[in-house]
């Protein structure tokens, strides 16, 4: 019986007796050995001086808690040149740790609760556990086992976080290298970004948001790192430029839709501007497949043409027609020529079906009746739907989306605003020369696109670009970004809220970087 009890205590111990009681059960062990190594000298030592028990607590045995009635003899040190005279006992460190109130087994666990639930949930769920341990003793063992960095930093990326949206504002900071957060700072004063960073002065590049005061923290803190802007930001930041763009134009937008009682000429240019986009992806076919045809590896050809990478395997595989529209229309071609015909007073769709087939359309008849009804319906609707002015980040939206996903009274009311807003046109294309060149990592591009972009409608943007162009350039190619820092800022507002809001620093910290 004794035999098998020992095999539910610690490796190492002896049970001695033990005591079944209402709620708990009480073990009384020694360690197997007969010896004991001095901690100062190495020396074992047989000679026992006297005897004292500690009463560390275990895992729960049969619904029971389990308390460890532990025998530690003091033993005297014999070695001559030892300085110490009397030690007490030390237990295997997987066993029992020296005046540890937990063997090492329930402390791990109790180190996951609190990792898993945090504080005051963790105490309630250890109780039910029948591992008794106080709020207090949760949060201390969670801190005291948060693994501190091994390594120095030398990659890092900063970013702010809301202890409470739009009240208060921490800071945390990530190892980009070993992909795991390693603090948190109270506040995101610039002073208090620049005392963490001073103190850890290897940390050669520091990934970090457009705006606030890291960049600033950095630069006085350590100015040797390289500074890298975060490209996601970048690009977000662009866009929202645009979207600025469209918001100072509504007047002038108003304006030209407003005036626009349908207008026939607008109508073809919507269709035009179709054929157009049409054209433009041949284009970019044919020079994609060119480059493949030449040797060019698709990484190569995604960094010089800056198209994703899945559509150019789309087009290297033959599948082209459907990269950018699933739904072509056998149409497509004729689009010009049948709105000629249609302007012209020509609305007869079988009249028109035989004179396509002349020209080598194959489609049936049945298609240009359809174009015809969808024509004849657009001119009614867009009529009507031409009289509201759809919100700037609706416009923002349609006039960056491919024409082929817009409706026609969309694409009427955007050719109306190109048209009539010129300005507008070229912010967006200044906006997608941006896009394209982080995208394709042309770096060298910058100074003639910030010359260029100063003077259109988001010369703000194009002005702040300049500002930072340092940080900007690296964001263009370094392989650093602080994307990862995002995903422990979620990662921590999950953490956070576990803790009912009553989350300290330090506990914050040391749940998040003691589960990474
Ligand atoms: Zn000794």
């Amino acid at each position: 019986m004794a035999q098998r009890v020992t095999d539910v205590v610690p490796a190492g111990f002896h049970v001695e007796r033990t005591a079944l009681e209402a709620d708990r059960v009480v073990i009384w062990v020694r360690a197997k050995s007969n010896d004991c190594a001095c901690p100062d000298c190495g020396q074992r030592s047989v000679r026992v001086r006297s005897r004292y028990w500690r009463r560390p607590a275990d895992l729960p045995l049969g619904g029971r808690r389990v308390e460890l009635r532990v025998m530690v003899r003091r033993f005297q040190c014999d070695a001559v040149l030892c300085p110490r005279r009397i030690f007490a006992e030390r237990f295997a460190e997987r066993a029992l740790a020296p005046l540890a109130r937990r063997t090492e087994r329930l402390d791990h666990i109790v180190h996951h609760l609190g990792l898993a639930l945090g504080g005051r949930p963790a105490a309630a769920f250890a109780a039910r556990l029948m591992t008794p341990v106080s709020n207090d003793t949760l949060l201390r063992v969670v801190r005291r086992r948060a693994r501190p960095p091994a390594d120095p930093l030398a990659v890092i990326g900063i970013d702010d976080f809301a202890w409470r949206r739009n009240h208060r504002y921490g800071t945390i900071v990530c190892d980009l290298e070993r992909r795991r957060p390693v603090a948190l700072l109270a506040d995101r004063e610039q002073a208090t970004a620049e005392d963490w960073l001073r103190d850890h002065p290897n940390i050669a590049v520091v990934a970090r948001d457009r705006g606030g005061g890291y960049g600033e923290a950095i630069a006085k803190a350590l100015p040797n790192a390289i500074q890298v802007a975060d490209r996601w930001h970048l690009m977000h930041n662009a866009s929202q430029a645009f979207l600025d763009a469209v918001r100072k134009s509504m007047r002038q937008i108003r304006r030209v839709i407003g005036a626009a009682t349908i207008n026939p000429d607008l109508l073809t240019s919507a269709e035009r501007l179709q054929y157009e986009g049409y054209l433009r992806r041949e284009e970019t076919n044919v020079a994609i497949l060119a480059l493949w045809k030449d040797g060019v590896s698709i990484k190569q050809i995604v960094k010089r043409t800056g198209h994703h990478r899945q559509t150019i395997r789309r087009i290297v595989r033959g599948e082209r027609s459907d990269v950018f529209r699933p739904r072509q229309s056998s149409l497509e071609a004729h689009l010009p020529w049948l709105d000629a015909q249609w302007g012209a007073g020509v609305r007869n769709a079988a009249a028109l079906w035989r004179e396509l087939r002349a020209q080598g359309f194959r489609g049936s008849a049945r298609v240009v009746a359809e174009w015809a009804t969808r024509r004849r319906q657009a001119d009614r609707a867009d009529a009507g739907s031409l009289a509201r002015t759809p919100s700037a980040r609706t416009l923002a939206r349609l006039m960056t989306t491919s024409r082929d996903n817009l409706s026609k009274s969309e694409s009427v009311t955007i050719a109306a605003i190109e048209e009539g807003v010129p300005s507008l046109v070229e912010a967006r294309e200044v906006i997608a020369d941006f896009h394209g060149m982080v995208r394709a990592k042309a770096e060298g591009q910058l100074p003639a696109w910030i010359d260029r972009a100063a003077n259109s409608l988001v010369g703000s943007f194009a002005n702040g670009i300049r500002r930072d162009i340092v940080a900007v350039r690296a964001a263009i190619c370094s392989p650093w970004s602080n994307g990862q820092t995002e995903g422990q800022v979620t990662r921590l507002k999950l953490v956070k809220r576990q803790m009912y809001g009553r989350a300290k620093l330090d506990l914050l910290e040391a749940r998040l970087i003691g589960a990474a």
